[in-house]
């Protein structure tokens, strides 16, 4: 019988931006919030799955990213009015702004690894990756 003791849960793998094929390395060298902006590793430590799949591949995540943009800002519209009962535009137009730039650090790393967890044929999470390297 196969011994899967070593099999992640994929939510904190996606919630920690970890590899889609191993769940064990990390997606991102850097931090969400930083001053020096996020960078990607081109592969995985631990299973050495390359992130780009081809050249460009990550322009298909800033679709992902216009879909979470607009979930975002519908929600906030719905607050605001909800919360102020407020007909004043400008009031919308700056908190709305103002969400959308404190979340785009957000959209930008979880576009990735949502295009990368299920929007990316072929590419699957392998449990026996997980494991730890033994060489
Ligand atoms: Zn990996």
């Amino acid at each position: 019988m196969e011994n899967n003791n070593y099999k992640l849960a994929a939510w904190p793998a996606f919630v920690h931006a970890k590899c889609p094929r191993c769940r064990r390395g990390d997606m991102f060298a850097t931090g969400m919030y930083g001053f020096k902006g996020q960078e990607m590793h081109k592969t995985c430590s631990h299973c050495g799955l390359t992130y780009e799949r081809e050249p460009g591949y990550f322009y298909v995540a800033m679709f992902v990213s216009y879909a979470f943009n607009v979930a975002e800002m519908v929600t906030a519209a719905i607050a605001i009015s909800v919360l102020t009962g407020s007909h004043n535009p400008w009031l919308y137009v700056t908190i709305i702004l103002a969400i959308a730039v404190i979340l785009s650090p957000f959209n930008f790393r979880y576009s990735r690894v949502m295009l990368l967890y299920w929007l990316t044929p072929g590419l699957h999470y392998h449990p026996e990756m997980s494991r730890d390297k033994t060489n």
